[in-house]
């Protein structure tokens, strides 16, 4: 079987920098499983489906033609039906549609194959919610990154900054708190850690301290 780290956490704890520095330390591919969930919703939005209606999104879930090209920096490149929609799925109004359509089993169903095919020698990170508990339950390494409510809005609000999206860090640290809420609470998947995962806290501590003791774990 193909190795497996999975990388699972709230939103904004550093868990895609994570992630894509181990896969380039190792070698390994990366599923960014948020971006499915992401895909979907635009997907959603840009047809004629209520975003509420389960069923509807899930067929959509079911049917996207995408592809996955790995880019620098961590940013994957989304390719959906040829299209590039690597920055359309990452405003913060495709973020909240996603923690919607992400609360709904069929949704989270019609997705779980298409994570499990990423698993392709000679190793796969997966980042996520749900990597540990739910689509990699066998992973020999499970890692469950957090951090405060508050380091994370911040670290969100320079992303955005960035990318010139208009966001105070008041309204961040409500939108993480509300999605943090959603993510624990929801009946299908809910965010917890792994019983088996190794839990850190990186408030306050530098992306390469993390990477240094995930890659310590791993290699032993
Ligand atoms: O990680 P990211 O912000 O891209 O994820 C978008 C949304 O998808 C999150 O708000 C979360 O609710 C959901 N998600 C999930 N399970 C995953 C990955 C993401 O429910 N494995």
């Amino acid at each position: 079987t193909v190795p497996v780290i999975t990388v699972d956490g709230p939103g904004g704890a550093g868990k895609g920098t994570l992630s894509y520095s181990l896969a380039r330390e190792l070698g390994w591919h990366m599923l960014d499983s948020g971006a499915l969930y992401r895909v979907t919703a635009l997907a959603a939005l840009r047809s004629a489906t209520e975003i509420s209606d389960e069923l509807a999104v899930a067929r959509i879930a079911r049917s996207l033609k995408l592809s996955f090209i790995p880019a620098a920096e961590g940013l994957t490149q989304v390719l959906l039906d040829g299209e590039d929609i690597s920055a359309a799925i990452r405003t913060e109004s495709c973020g909240a549609a996603a923690s919607k359509v992400a609360a709904m089993g069929e949704v989270r169903a019609a997705l779980l194959e298409r994570q499990r095919q990423m698993a392709i020698a000679p190793g796969l990170v997966a980042d996520g919610r749900d990597m540990g508990t739910v689509v990699f339950p066998a992973a020999p390494l499970k890692i469950f990154l957090t951090a405060s409510a508050e380091a994370r809005a911040e670290r969100r609000y320079l992303q955005l900054m960035e990318k010139g999206e208009s966001v105070t860090l008041a309204r961040l640290l409500e939108t993480i708190e509300e999605r943090d809420s959603r993510d624990r609470n929801r009946v299908e998947s809910p965010l917890v850690p792994a019983d088996d995962a190794l839990v850190i806290d990186s408030t306050g501590i530098s992306a390469s301290a993390v990477l240094d003791t995930v890659l310590r774990e791993a290699r032993n």
